[in-house]
């Protein structure tokens, strides 16, 4: 073969590629076969599809060319609203520029020009960033990283994690064994040895139809005393804990708990880990939940919103002391053996960088706070419709939960689920009986008002 014909069969028409794959992506597929879909009953969902094409602002398009209003920003993940001219700008111009770097002994600019952007936004003296690519493995950076701490400074004994009752962080092994959601855990064998796990603070018949924090539950803190009794605080590495939890279907904490569970861990020396992969990010009306609930833990997990969602990306937030703890040895000594080849991703610095851009330009932090008291009053309107039982929400953050069926638990919450999608054009996520919202937070007041008159009819519908 010529040199000419080898670089004209090697030469790409790209208009035509980009029309083979648009068209791909925005057609109902042929087979739905092959695709495993994670977290999902999949006979259910191939039966009646959920497909969306396209995505701008606070509205998908789906497939069959129907405008849904997200009121879940994907899954707590599009924080700026969709498809952001300016992030769509960053990642095409990174994926041209440089596609990959490794970052073992190697790198490129951009995780160091987020990292500082990171620590700048996070609390207290946590100022130093890992990288990792979702929230399961921050999270189980952060374990290891909290167990590799104590062995650093000569408290190699200190292993021992706790989690709490309902937790959700992840389905890695360590996720899932200091987690506390049965469903993720029983199928898997003996997971983790040496966690244990705190109780919920979900109590129904005390809090139900909180408006914000719980009153009640505080005491709830003190079981950490019990823990740290029965083990003793030197087996103890770590409590890692959600400030709101919301795959367990949206659990907030009561009123000064966190600040109490900071108390115990700082008087017995245990690492205080905040799984903020849904809080952070401006969802509860600052950059983290530590900020808008006053308490600095020693390590924040983050994820989801720190790309808006766009590149998968996930983070731990390290303290100072936990980092320096790691570079005493001399130089040429590697300090924690642990990483991922696509830790620091070029792609995701590039999407983050310009999500923190989007995210400062349009004060997206304080929309939680200044619609906070509309959204509460609009979720709160639905107290009294069929099978509402309780309806809990804390800033850009909302849950009703609905009485189960006799013997069919999650069936109802499903049924609302579909019939808010298929009829209302209007994406919730369900987990059991517990409808859970989390818009974006570029949405306003009319989408408020959408979001709950489709809710109102939905339940009725339902009923
Ligand atoms: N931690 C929390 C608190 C989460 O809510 C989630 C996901 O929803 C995770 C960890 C896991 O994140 P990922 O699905 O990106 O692994």
């Amino acid at each position: 073969m010529s040199a000419d014909s080898q670089a004209s069969k090697g030469a790409v028409d790209h208009g035509a590629l980009s029309d083979h794959y648009g068209a791909q992506a925005t057609a109902m597929p042929t087979s739905m076969d092959a695709f495993w879909m994670p977290f999902t009953a999949n006979k259910q969902f191939k039966a009646t599809p959920r497909l969306m094409a396209s995505a701008s602002g606070m509205f998908y398009k789906s497939v069959d060319g129907r405008e849904v209003l997200d009121a879940t920003a994907g899954l707590w993940c599009c924080n700026a609203g969709h498809s952001r001219p300016r992030i769509v700008e960053a990642v095409k111009k990174q994926i041209e520029t440089l596609d990959f770097a490794p970052n073992f002994s190697m790198s490129s600019p951009l995780p160091f020009v987020l990292a500082e952007r990171l620590a700048e936004l996070a609390p207290g003296n946590l100022n130093h960033v890992f990288y990792a690519n979702s929230g399961s493995e921050a999270v189980d950076s952060a374990l290891k990283m909290a167990i590799a701490y104590h062995r650093a400074r000569g408290e190699g004994q200190r292993t021992r994690l706790i989690g709490r009752e309902k937790g959700y962080h992840g389905v890695g092994f360590g996720g899932i064994s200091v987690g506390g959601l049965p469903n993720n855990r029983k199928w898997f064998g003996p997971l983790l040895p040496g966690v244990d796990h705190l109780r919920h603070t979900l109590d129904i018949a005390r809090n139900a139809f909180s408006k914000g924090l719980p009153e009640h539950g505080l005491e709830l803190a003190e079981d950490l005393e019990r823990l740290v009794a029965l083990h003793d605080a030197s087996t103890i590495a770590a409590v890692i804990i959600e400030p709101i939890s919301g795959s367990a279907g949206v659990v907030i904490p009561p009123d000064g708990y966190l600040k109490r569970i900071r108390e115990i861990c700082t008087r017995h020396g245990i690492v205080l880990i905040f799984d903020e992969v849904i809080t952070g990010f401006g969802r509860v009306g600052d950059a983290f939940g530590a900020q808008r609930f006053g308490v600095i833990p020693d390590m924040i997990t983050a994820a989801k919103g720190i790309t808006n969602g766009c590149v998968p990306m996930g983070a731990v937030l390290v303290s100072d002391d936990i980092h320096d703890a790691f570079t005493q040895g001399p130089d040429h000594v590697i300090d924690l053996f642990h990483g991922y080849t696509y830790s620091g991703h070029p792609l995701a610095c590039a999407a983050a960088i310009a999500t923190l851009d989007t995210y400062a330009e349009e004060n997206l932090f304080d929309k939680a706070i200044e619609l906070g008291d509309y959204w509460q009053q609009g979720i709160h309107s639905l107290q009294g419709l069929p099978n509402v039982i309780d309806i809990r929400n804390y800033g850009l953050i909302g849950a009703i939960e609905l009485s189960p069926r006799a013997g069919a638990p999650g069936t109802r919450g499903y049924d609302a689920f579909t019939h808010a999608f298929h009829q209302g054009n209007l994406l919730t996520r369900v987990t059991g009986d517990v409808i859970a919202l989390s818009p974006p937070l570029i949405l306003e007041k009319t989408h408020i008002d959408r979001i709950f008159e489709t809710l109102a009819d939905t339940l009725r519908a339902t009923s």
